[in-house]
């Protein structure tokens, strides 16, 4: 009896101290890197054997690499936001244009920066309206870079250190349309490669709408070359953010996670691109398996590659588990390492970042069930039988549509329910943008505009949202051709033209073009002016 209440005390003791052991948060910097239109499949790791990734193969090989990693859409916004909320697009809400779900979301970066670490932002981009309410704080201007990818580095030289944790997230966007790589990475000179007009769109813009231009068979092999040469350059990027970390010694001390917003079509499906980008969303393989691959010595497996399904929502739940913390209820994923098999579920509006308020209504949503992918285009694929989605089974499965079918719709109900649960209405409204300066997102500041690539329609687009009602001042043209005024515009996006080859041409006559807006409010808060050539 004696002995029995001793191995009884002493397995409480272990117990105890097991679970005093697993209560204490455990310390470590994280380094979230995410790449945009980024596919799983041209990277060494995944089986691609153009050498695109040398530097990330080897490091992969200190961590755990997740061969089946998701999306849950093919656009950067909806993605970027399951990453950092841990849930799923219809709950989080920033999933169609302009939308910013609401100032109750919790993110890695608020989550953290609560906790004491230093959290940056080092992502340009994240002055769209999608990301006001992730907590991001203002860009961090004195780490931006005229050479893209520069800005990782640059931070975790002057700021990584033992003496405070940091939550760093970079967003890479080199490889995003348009493709262009280093001269070096080019397989032809590229006026050579400007002759095609398939390949002369990809370089020059970064839309191409579908069917806008066409492709030749030709252009395969040097829409992979260009797509590789990107990948060198983001290879080398990610490694000087490694070599940082080395230099300011806490790289043993640091979770590095690497993954992707979405894929992207190179042809697979007969266009390029991703929602955004081709304005036609499509849920492939191409556009939803992302690289996902993590490393902290001493706290993630080395050398290991887990197969089993994940996604982008496992990524929260997932640091919560590797630091010790308390899980939190509400996050939809589980945690890479303990999670078990579940379905996947996709969603993008038809157009993305540029989807119009005739379109916003239009949406193509996906699921994935052991091997079984169902798409609301009327599409079923045996991934197991037919990883490229060539062969759609949707008339001869009808039993096995219905069940994915109503999965998905189950989903959908569930997720958007739980979106008015989560997040009631905001106490207050936010700030309305009509107070704020727009940011000009298209024409670019100093672009000559191409007919085939923008196919002769010229393209207004600003942070702000569809409500608001805009003046838009230009002043164009020199001497005698020369014109200034300003007009109204309801929206934050606008399409003029298709205009005639013959009109674009006399256009130049009337070149530089300078635009800048302001929400109509008095005094008006005008953007800075972007200046543009036909
Ligand atoms: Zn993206």
């Amino acid at each position: 009896m004696r002995k029995l209440i001793l191995v009884l005390l002493v397995g409480l003791c272990l117990q105890a101290g097991a679970t005093a052991e697993k209560s204490q948060p455990v310390r470590k910097n994280i380094l979230l890197f995410t790449v945009d239109s980024c596919r799983a499949d041209r990277f060494g790791l995944y089986g691609y054997r153009n050498a695109t990734t040398p530097n990330i193969d080897a490091w992969a090989r200190t961590g755990t690499a997740f061969t089946e990693a998701y999306s849950t859409s093919a656009w950067t916004a909806p993605g970027l936001a399951s990453i950092l909320t841990g849930l799923y697009p219809p709950t989080h809400g920033i999933n169609n244009r302009d939308t910013a779900g609401t100032s109750r979301l919790l993110s890695l970066n608020k989550f953290f920066r609560e906790r004491g670490y230093k959290v940056p932002n080092i992502n340009f981009f994240t002055f769209a309206p999608y990301y006001r309410n992730l907590g991001l704080g203002p860009i961090e201007n004195q780490y931006l870079s005229q050479t893209p990818g520069e800005e990782i580095g640059k931070w975790l030289k002057q700021n990584a250190s033992a003496s405070q944790p940091f939550f760093v997230w970079y967003h890479c966007t080199t490889i995003h349309q348009p493709y262009n790589p280093p001269d070096t990475e080019l397989p032809a000179p590229r006026e050579e490669l400007m002759k095609s007009p398939g390949i002369k769109a990809v370089m020059s813009g970064a839309i191409v709408p579908t069917n806008s231009t066409r492709f030749q068979d030709a252009d395969r092999p040097v829409l992979n070359a260009l797509y590789d040469g990107e990948l060198r350059r983001l290879d080398r990027i990610f490694k000087s953010a490694l070599d940082a970390l080395a230099e300011q010694g806490v790289l043993r001390n640091t979770i590095v996670i690497l993954t992707a917003d979405h894929g992207e079509e190179l042809l697979d499906h007969g266009f390029v691109g991703h929602a955004s980008t081709s304005l036609n969303a499509k849920l492939y393989q191409e556009l939803v398996r992302i690289p996902l691959i993590i490393s902290c010595p001493g706290l993630v497996p080395s050398g290991r590659r887990i197969s089993r399904a994940v996604d982008q929502t496992d990524i929260f739940p997932t640091l919560l588990k590797l630091l010790s913390l308390e899980p939190l209820a509400h996050l939809q994923g589980q945690p890479l390492f303990s999670g078990r098999e579940r379905p996947h579920f996709f969603e993008s509006v038809i157009a993305g970042n540029q989807t119009t308020r005739e379109r916003e209504h239009i949406w193509v949503r996906g699921v994935l069930d052991k091997g079984h992918k169902y798409i609301s285009t009327g599409e079923l694929y045996d991934l197991r039988k037919d990883p490229q989605e060539k062969s759609n089974l949707h008339a001869s499965r009808p039993e096995l549509v219905t069940r994915l079918k109503t999965q998905l719709d189950e989903w959908l109900g569930k997720t958007t329910s739980l979106r008015a649960q989560l997040f009631p209405p905001d106490p207050r409204p936010a700030r309305p943008d009509s107070l704020t300066a727009p940011a000009i997102f298209t024409p670019e500041n100093g672009k000559r505009l191409d007919y085939e690539v923008h196919t002769g329609a010229l393209l207004f687009d600003w942070s702000g949202n569809m409500e608001t009602t805009y003046v838009v001042q230009y002043d164009i043209g020199t001497g005698d051709h020369h014109v200034e005024g300003t007009y109204e515009a309801k929206g934050n996006h606008q399409v003029l033209g298709p205009f005639s080859r013959e009109l674009w041409e006399n256009l130049k006559a009337w070149n530089p073009f300078k635009i800048r807006v302001s929400p109509k409010t008095d005094p008006p808060v005008w953007s800075a002016w972007t200046t543009f050539e036909f």
